[in-house]
């Protein structure tokens, strides 16, 4: 992996430096449309988020993938405060997220795909922006810290059928897709209820991105017979998993997500998992939430062990995999 690196919010470092790292967590998100929607969507205390990220250092917790991108509640200037503070490598986000956390007189709507590349290559490259409005204004003020991923997200529908807001997802990944080939940085990609993947790979591989450097998220939201084959097909395809449906019992028990992570195993695929726990206010304990950062140290990984994930394998799946897939070796 000479000379690729993993920028964090605090400047790049060598993937060998990453360590112990969930790849997509929400450890700040502004309030606005977000949380009016959904309430669990805020958490702006710095010293409540520092306090979480504390516990998981104390734990052995070293990095986090913030994955709330700009313009529809991330806060950069925080991300940066609460590295700083506890230690933790944070990987913060450019990109967008569904159309729904945004308000219908968004800049998104109104800048062309040319304009999204650049703005999201800026954020990259240049710093990430810290006057974000969720509205008609486009950022022109940046900070220091510089975004080390690109967020994408869709409602789960096919983004080439020519229809409302479908139209705006194409030229939104269109314009991801064109940002990660222009300066080697990742994607991470929300799937929405686990599907959807293959015309959002199709449209991102058009644009020059390699699968190796696109990570789909929640493919583990749904675990039944109807979604496996589907659900392997997509992992045959290279790109990394981010398995984050963990202690998340709503959609179903860590157990049935234990035997998916096995099955992904048992078909060959260790090297392209991931893991996370998608943290909301409900799921932060220094928000009051119930599990906490230090859920997947302290709990999921035993359970692990007894579908016969043993250290190795969790190895992989928190700091070697993370350590390639978060890596890049910058283009511009
Ligand atoms: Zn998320």
């Amino acid at each position: 992996m000479e000379n690729k690196i993993i920028r964090t919010v605090k400047g790049h470092i060598s993937p060998d430096d990453l360590g112990y790292c969930q790849c997509h967590e929400h450890l700040f998100i502004a309030r606005g449309l977000s949380s009016e929607k959904v309430p669990s969507l805020v958490m702006e205390d710095l010293d409540k988020t520092v306090d979480e990220l504390v516990m998981y250092h104390g734990k052995g917790g070293r990095a986090v993938v913030d994955a709330q991108p700009v313009g529809c509640g991330r806060m950069a200037k925080e991300l940066l405060a609460a590295s700083s503070r506890s230690n933790v490598h944070i990987i913060a986000s450019t990109g967008f997220h569904k159309l729904d956390f945004y308000n219908k007189n968004h800049y998104i709507y109104e800048l062309n795909r040319e304009q999204l590349t650049q703005f999201f290559v800026d954020e990259l490259v240049s710093g990430m922006f810290i006057d974000c409005v969720n509205g008609p204004q486009v950022p022109t003020t940046r900070g220091t810290a510089k975004a080390g991923i690109i967020k994408t997200a869709s409602d789960g529908r096919n983004i080439f059928l020519k229809e409302d807001t479908l139209l705006v997802y194409n030229k939104l990944f269109m314009a991801a897709g064109a940002a990660a080939h222009e300066t080697g940085a990742p994607v991470m990609t929300h799937l929405e209820m686990g599907k959807g993947a293959e015309c959002l790979l199709e449209v991102l591989t058009s644009q020059g991105v390699l699968p190796d450097k696109i990570i789909l998220c929640h493919l583990d939201r749904v675990i039944n017979d109807e979604m496996r084959d589907y659900q392997l097909k997509v992992a045959n395809s290279g790109v990394y998993l981010q398995l984050d449906t963990i202690g998340r019992l709503k959609y179903h028990s860590d157990e049935a997500e234990a035997e998916f992570i096995a099955l992904l195993c048992e078909k060959g695929y260790e090297n392209k998992i991931l893991i996370g726990l998608d943290t909301t206010n409900e799921r932060l304990k220094s928000y009051g939430g119930s599990i906490g950062l230090d859920y997947i140290i302290d709990n999921f990984r035993n359970l692990l062990r007894k579908y016969g994930i043993g250290d190795d394998l969790f190895q992989k799946f928190t700091v070697s995999n993370p350590s390639k897939a978060l890596s890049f070796l910058p283009i511009k």
